[in-house]
């Protein structure tokens, strides 16, 4: 494999808080020998273990680049024993587009990794965070949100894991992270993931989805900025004690968690996030919109849970997420 050509423009281990960027050259029609520069901040404080934070991994998801802008430039480096890779929005070009996908390349960087040296923009992305910023990390935090087409319940989630004593650590960040609601999160689509590519080299990797609709609120923004310092502590990173936060834990046993739409309408929402459904339950309705005098759709609960996930604009189209349940466990 050729190195990557991303450069780090930042001082990974010398002591103090060092604001720098990541220069991945962009050859394009209005800058020949352009590049494109991703805000970093790297923390250090003798030695000790290094956290990997990472927001805007999707460019339209908020609280995860709120938090760590605020993280990187209020932490207290005294506070602080070991070091702290801040990147607040990793997939930059899509953060600065305010777009889930690169404009570049339409490239989904969650779906990218591991990544390739010789890709587009994306997978030069996941590629250098891969060979090197993850061999480098303890523990790994990648914020999320929904985004522009989804809302959640705000919680911090991590996987079921082969290695159970490495799973048991995963589970152990997410309660240290003391979100509202903590997941055990089944995926639809594993491949590609940041998650899947940390969780094979063995790190302790915590994923959280906060809210969403391509925005953030003031209560979310709050959730991510305590949790990331939480999640801090209980590493040992930063000074003190997480604050025990009262959280309800949310299983995701099998795909009958996940609604997806059959038809293109108008979306009448019949139960809202963290609302309790029962099996066969109708939880919402698509409304054909090319005619009047038609019956809506209904989608039905397919199990008891409550409602973690939904679609967020008015229309879906056939095939779009509409709900996602959780079981309380
Ligand atoms: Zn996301």
């Amino acid at each position: 494999m050729p190195p990557s050509p991303v450069v780090a423009k930042v001082e990974f281990d010398a002591d103090g808080i060092h604001h720098g960027f990541l220069r991945m050259p962009y050859s394009r029609d209005d800058s020949a020998w352009g590049s494109i520069l991703t805000p970093i901040t790297v923390a250090k404080n003798g030695d000790g273990p290094t956290a990997l934070l990472t927001g805007g991994n999707h460019g339209d998801e908020y609280e995860g680049p709120i938090a760590l802008f605020d993280l990187a430039r209020n932490l207290d480096i005294s506070e602080v024993t070991g070091r702290i890779v801040i990147v607040p929005a990793l997939n930059y070009p899509a953060f600065r587009a305010g777009t889930r996908t690169s404009p570049i390349d339409r490239g989904n960087l969650n779906r990218s990794f591991p990544g390739r040296p010789f890709g587009n923009p994306t997978e030069k992305i996941a590629d250098f965070v891969t060979r090197n910023l993850l061999p480098m990390a303890d523990l790994v935090l990648d914020f999320h949100s929904g985004g522009r087409t989804l809302d959640f319940l705000p919680f911090a989630a991590a996987h079921v894991l082969d290695d159970k004593d490495q799973e048991a650590a995963c589970f152990a960040a997410v309660r240290a992270f003391g979100a509202p609601y903590s997941v055990k999160m089944l995926e639809i689509d594993a491949v590609g993931m940041f998650d899947t590519t940390a969780e094979a080299m063995g790190k302790v990797f915590v994923t959280t989805e906060l809210g969403g609709g391509g925005t953030a609120s003031a209560r979310t923004a709050a959730i991510a900025k305590r949790g990331v310092r939480d999640l801090l502590r209980h590493a040992g990173i930063v000074k003190g004690e997480p604050e025990i936060r009262a959280t309800r834990w949310l299983d995701m046993p099998d795909e009958r968690c996940f609604t997806f739409s059959e038809i293109d309408g108008l979306m009448e929402p019949l139960v809202d996030l963290g609302e309790t459904v029962r099996e066969g339950q109708p939880i919402g309705r698509a409304w054909p919109i090319d005619r009047t005098g038609q019956d809506p759709y209904t989608y039905t609960a397919k199990m008891d849970g409550i409602l973690a996930a939904r679609h967020f604009p008015g229309l879906v189209k056939a095939g779009d997420c509409i709900a996602v349940l959780g079981v309380l466990d």
